[in-house]
């Protein structure tokens, strides 16, 4: 059930919550000056422009413009409304929220999200009802068992069957008066072609349900039981469901990964559920895509940012092709991650099914990184001949070439220098060249770009000034220092933040969250973020600059008309003196 948030519990929660601690769940945040830097989490970056104000309780990434304030961030990163990350902030700093029933307005703003978690959860109950009762469940629970799936993990992790048909599930909607926009929504059902009506997308099906952290489930896998294609399929994208950012297994996981600081990934649904089954909890599957820079991210707030990264694989090639992939992936998390490659001909499924536990737990032990990884297979693949040794280097500089951490790459240089019996600066002067032939598209540093741009500079101070040290507010605003300005947009951005001057929370951060237009957050973040020490002082010293530099600017525009006069440019002199007015106006604050 929705509900509605009280204003003094917002505030509560505002001033509970620590946009640091948030943020640095699933991002890794490095101090710089006064600030926080880290790696985007919404967009893919090498060099960090993520932002994180701890004294404003802001974030803005200089590179592509996201930011707000905390209950901004968890809405972004969540993908959830505003009431969630509330919640979400209440639950986890000990706030209690009463719970009362929704207004029939507030009902209808029940967001599409929450009612597509809700119609996944009744599809979750009709999947497990018919495993668990039908007698066409029977095969698939069979099957289950028969794949070594005890009765334990089926309940766990809530697997389900899809019945034989077109419709069941569309018909339990409809009986439900589920209404059809939203199911279809869910990605569960499918506009039948040419005539109205849906039919169900996942049909005589083995069904995974996929959770989230909050064991919300938002959406499914789905088996077949024979040989049929596709073997596996899994919901679309939905309000709910992004693959690049969801992991199987983690919200049975998470505990014991933040325990081992050890996290075991998989590819599959099957290999997931024997690792849990063998007792090796802190596993995770992706589903039907490579591993993203979010999951690792999102796997980095529970393991750490050193914690352990373990990658199973049923075969070297596999492995490589991950291992290749996952360079970048890692070296943008900075997290170093270990390959396991099973046995010829074996799964992690089959492989802990034959062997057990500890056999695996051994080969996790011994497992390389992934640079490692990769010189072993060179080296098995080419052999040790001079032949051999120039297409050893040619297949590793480039994996090289990708690590950005500089000592973590001479360590792995001086690795295959010595693997290869070759002269160190040789194997350099390859990743180098590599690195050079790939500067050209190396992100530009995070810098207040905004602020190079023309634009009138006081102007800009006075509006640091006021988000910097909301202490002058009441100054600026008693001097209109407002009225003299030219700039429309920071005009624009100083009359929101006198707005909030009685406002409970931190200017800076209230006006980034309410704050859509990308130019203006920009200005306000490069502002905000800025190295700055403020005091009354220096406030008042540059009011009055501000002030006399009109003055002067008056003067200047005087001296135009006189000249435009001796000119005998009656056009321009009339085009001068409406400016003349609108300044005097401004100024006596008739504007
Ligand atoms: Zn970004």
């Amino acid at each position: 059930m929705a509900v509605y948030i009280p204003e003094e519990k917002i505030n509560d929660i505002k001033n509970a919550a620590d946009i640091v601690d948030i943020i640095s769940e699933v991002v890794v945040l490095k101090k710089s000056g006064k600030n926080f830097l880290g790696l985007c989490p919404f967009h893919s970056e090498k060099t960090p422009s993520f932002t994180v104000s701890s004294g404003k309780q802001i974030f803005y990434c200089f590179g592509c413009s996201a930011g707000g304030n905390v209950f901004s961030f968890l809405m972004k990163q969540e993908g959830i409304s505003f009431p969630e990350a509330a919640r979400m902030l209440a639950r986890r700093y000990g706030i209690d929220i009463p719970v009362q029933t929704m207004s029939p307005e507030e009902k209808r703003r029940v967001s599409e999200r929450e009612s597509v978690l809700a119609i996944n959860k009744q599809a979750t109950d009709f999947f497990r009802c018919a495993l668990l009762e039908n007698t066409s469940g029977k095969t698939a629970m069979e099957y289950l068992l028969k794949r070594g799936i005890s009765r334990k993990i089926v309940d766990d992790f809530k697997l389900g069957y899809a019945p034989e048909g077109w419709d069941n599930l569309a018909i339990y909607f409809s009986k439900k008066k589920q209404p059809d926009g939203l199911v279809e929504k869910s990605g569960l059902v499918i506009p039948r072609k040419g005539k109205s009506g849906f039919y169900d997308r996942f049909r005589s099906r083995i069904i995974f349900p996929i959770f989230d952290i909050s064991m919300q489930i938002i959406g499914f896998g789905g088996r077949v039981l024979d040989d049929s294609l596709p073997k596996y399929l899994n919901s679309p994208e939905t309000p709910v469901y992004n693959k690049s950012r969801s992991l199987y297994g983690l919200h049975m996981a998470k505990g014991k990964c933040r325990e081992s600081k050890t996290v075991f990934i998989v590819e599959g649904y099957f290999d997931l559920l024997a690792l849990h089954q063998h007792g090796i909890q802190n596993s995770v599957a992706t589903l039907g895509t490579s591993l993203t820079p979010e999951h690792l991210q999102m796997l980095r707030g529970f393991i750490g940012k050193d914690g352990r990264v373990v990658l199973v694989y049923d075969s070297d090639s596999a492995g490589i092709k991950a291992a290749q992939r996952s360079i970048e992936v890692f070296d943008k998390g900075y997290v170093d991650a270990a390959i396991i490659v099973l046995p010829a001909g074996h799964d992690p499924d089959s492989y802990l099914l034959e062997f057990g536990t500890e056999p695996f737990m051994n080969l996790a032990a011994e497992s390389k990184g992934v640079i490692s990884f990769l010189i072993d297979c060179a080296v098995k693949k080419h052999g040790l001949s001079t032949e051999g040794k120039i297409h050893i280097l040619s297949d590793i500089k480039v994996p090289l070439a990708a690590i950005n951490d500089n000592v973590a790459r001479s360590l792995y240089v001086k690795e295959l220098a010595e693997r290869i019996d070759v002269d160190e600066k040789a194997v350099l002067e390859k990743v180098r060249q590599v690195s050079a032939e790939k500067s050209s598209d190396i992100a530009k540093p995070a810098a207040d770009y905004v602020l190079q741009n023309n634009g009138n500079r006081l102007e800009r101070r006075i509006i640091a000034m006021m988000l910097q040290f909301p202490e002058v507010l009441s100054e600026v605003d008693n001097r209109g220092l407002l009225n003299l300005f030219e700039d429309n947009t920071l005009k624009s951005i100083g009359q929101s933040i006198l707005k909030l001057k009685d406002s409970s929370g931190e200017p800076a951060s209230e006006l980034m969250a309410i704050v859509d237009d990308k130019d203006k957050r920009n200005i306000i973040a490069s502002l905000v973020m800025k190295d700055d020490l403020w005091d009354r002082d220096g406030c008042l010293k540059l009011i009055a600059q501000f002030e006399s530099s009109k003055y002067r600017n008056d003067k200047k525009l005087l001296q135009e008309i006189r000249d435009a006069e001796d000119r005998n440019d009656p056009e321009l002199v009339l085009r001068l003196l409406k400016k003349k007015q609108l300044q005097v106006k401004k100024q006596n604050k008739i504007l």
